[in-house]
């Protein structure tokens, strides 16, 4: 976004993307964003116990707009998925986002019409977070998995080639309905 793209390549843009990850990851912003029973072990997370502080990353944004983390903590109810996407929409780029815990990776045992059936329907997810519910080291084992991805997130022209290559996979990837799972 903005001045990123008009980076050189080469050994300069690798320096630059050192640098920007490790800032990046350093200083990581959750955006405030609970939907069920998993909420409460994100917001321990958050607590003098478990201090997320220690990653520079205490301060869960009210705003969107101040935030590039999304922590997806509870089942996604078809209602709300359109203000989850909203709200994913209206962070600044680059973000990332956690699905945490059952329902929001794969509905859970909410296997029904009202529940989205994976938050991965409605925006991309870098982190799937397994438990009901996760518990906060669980969830702060995510995040560091996270920060390992902020802190190699490519720039410029090499961001547009990861993307590119992302995109072949993905049209080469089995449909989901073509998978065999324990429900078909
Ligand atoms: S995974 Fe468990 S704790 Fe989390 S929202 Fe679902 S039922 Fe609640």
């Amino acid at each position: 976004m903005g001045i990123e793209e008009k980076l050189p390549s080469g050994f300069l843009l690798s320096t630059v993307e050192d640098m920007a990850g490790y800032f990046r990851k350093g200083s990581l912003w959750p955006a405030t964003f609970g939907l069920a029973c998993c909420a409460i072990e994100m917001m321990t997370t958050g607590g003098p116990r478990y201090d997320l502080g220690r990653f520079g990353m205490e301060v869960f944004r009210a705003s969107p707009r101040q935030a590039d983390l999304m922590i997806v903590a509870g089942r996604v109810s078809q209602k709300m998925a359109p203000i989850l996407r909203q709200v994913y929409d209206q962070m600044p780029n680059p973000k990332w986002v956690i699905s945490m815990g059952v329902c929001a990776s794969s509905g859970g045992m909410f296997n029904n019409y009202a529940i989205v059936q994976g938050v991965d329907h409605v925006v991309p997810v870098d982190v799937y977070l397994p438990g009901c519910p996760p518990r906060p080291e669980m969830l702060i084992d995510a995040i560091l998995k996270v920060h390992d991805k902020v802190r190699n997130t490519p720039l410029g022209p090499n961001r547009i080639a990861a993307e590119d290559e992302a995109e072949q996979l993905a049209l080469t990837a089995t449909p989901t309905i073509e998978m065999k799972g324990l429900l078909r």
